[in-house]
């Protein structure tokens, strides 16, 4: 027997499945320009805060109770911001979107089954996949990163995955999928299809969502956020849209009480204030845009993005110019393709300080 001291993980009867693997980790460094994890760089205003307060104030009365379990109201909120007919009985909501998308996987991976994304796209699919026990199946992209359709219609033909997903835009590439493709792959899909639109806020003005889709496809899931664009993140409130027989399947595998009321109440004020809230989304996309003019401007390459990020590339060593950015206090993400990197859009003033650290780092490194 081990002392306590010598004693580690590697000694505990871990699932064998899972020995071996890294935690999920976008470093949580403390920079004084923090462009990592796709934030909207606008805190909550000041109207909101209070509002926030007294939800919660009132809230706290009550909290020796279990909160609504089905999070009725907060679901009818939610459909009445998304449209397209949608009701509380289409909705389901759940602690941060990763949250509903590990309910997904429970209710339908795990041992035995299987779930197809397109990579490089949002490395949580892949994690939950595995902590949920369902196999991974890592289907490609194109040269430029995009979504080959054909590639894609081929791959789940052959390999009938019970789970697709898909991610419009895309993370880290900022790709947004039209309709029409999500309709060939959910056409071609004999399981769940999967559409996560964390960033949909972001998008440019007329892009349609999966949404349309959902009364036409029962076996189609929308997943959304109040991380991003509604600047909740410290929240944790994700959702999902789809069939009412889907959210019957998520009541199988969550949690009881799972949504603690102080975050229901808080999700349904940031709602009720939304006009207010996404009123940044204007700027984060003008200086989204800016950035991409000037990143090309000095010779790099960057993706076409609707969303609150760009991937610039190419370098030779990434790495050194994440770490001399970070040395200069710009936190920005190392993740995607060898050779790029992604940048969350900040503020103006936070980007204009990103433009100047990377203009010196890369006359300095490379
Ligand atoms: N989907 C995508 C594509 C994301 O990039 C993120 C956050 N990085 C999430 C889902 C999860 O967000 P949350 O759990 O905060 O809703």
């Amino acid at each position: 027997q081990k002392s306590a001291n010598e004693f580690s993980l590697t000694d505990l009867p871990l699932r064998p499945d899972l020995r071996g693997r890294v935690p999920y980790g976008a470093p949580q460094i403390d920079a004084p320009v923090r462009l990592n994890t796709n934030e909207n760089p606008y805190p909550p205003p000041s109207t909101l805060v209070e509002a926030m307060v007294s939800a919660v104030r009132s809230s706290t009365g009550e909290l020796h109770r279990y909160p609504d379990r089905n999070a009725t109201e907060l679901r009818a909120d939610l459909a009445a911001y998304l449209g397209h007919g949608l009701t509380a009985g289409h909705i389901w909501a759940a602690n941060g979107s990763n949250e509903v998308l590990q309910q997904i996987m429970q209710a339908f991976g795990g041992l035995g089954r299987s779930a197809m994304g397109f990579d490089p796209s949002y490395s949580v699919h892949a994690i939950i996949a595995a902590t949920s026990a369902t196999e991974w199946i890592s289907g490609a992209r194109d040269d430029d990163f995009r979504l080959d359709p054909d590639k894609a219609v081929a791959a789940i033909e052959e390999l009938r995955p019970d789970i697709v997903l898909l991610t419009s835009p895309n993370n880290p590439t900022g790709e947004v999928l039209d309709l029409e493709v999500i309709e060939r792959l959910a056409a071609a899909a004999t399981g769940m299809v999967v559409v996560d639109e964390a960033y949909f806020e972001f998008t440019r003005p007329g892009t349609p969502s999966a949404l349309s889709l959902l009364a036409s496809n029962p076996r189609l899931i929308v997943t959304r956020t109040l991380s991003k664009a509604f600047g909740m993140a410290g929240t944790r409130l994700g959702y999902l849209a789809a069939h009412p027989a889907v959210i019957e399947a998520m009541e199988l595998v969550r949690l009881p009480y799972h949504l603690s009321a102080v975050t229901q109440a808080m999700a349904r004020v940031a709602l009720a204030h939304r006009d207010e809230v996404l009123s940044t989304v204007e700027a984060v996309c003008a200086e989204r845009d800016a950035t991409a003019a000037w990143l090309r401007g000095i010779g790099l390459e960057v993706l076409d993005s609707d969303a609150n990020f760009l991937l610039f590339g190419r370098l030779p060593d990434r790495h050194a110019v994440w770490e001399r950015l970070l040395w200069r206090g710009v936190l920005i993400r190392e993740v995607g393709p060898p050779g790029w990197l992604r940048v969350t859009i900040g503020t103006a003033k936070e980007m204009a300080t990103f433009r100047a650290e990377l203009e010196d780092v890369l006359w300095s490194c490379v």
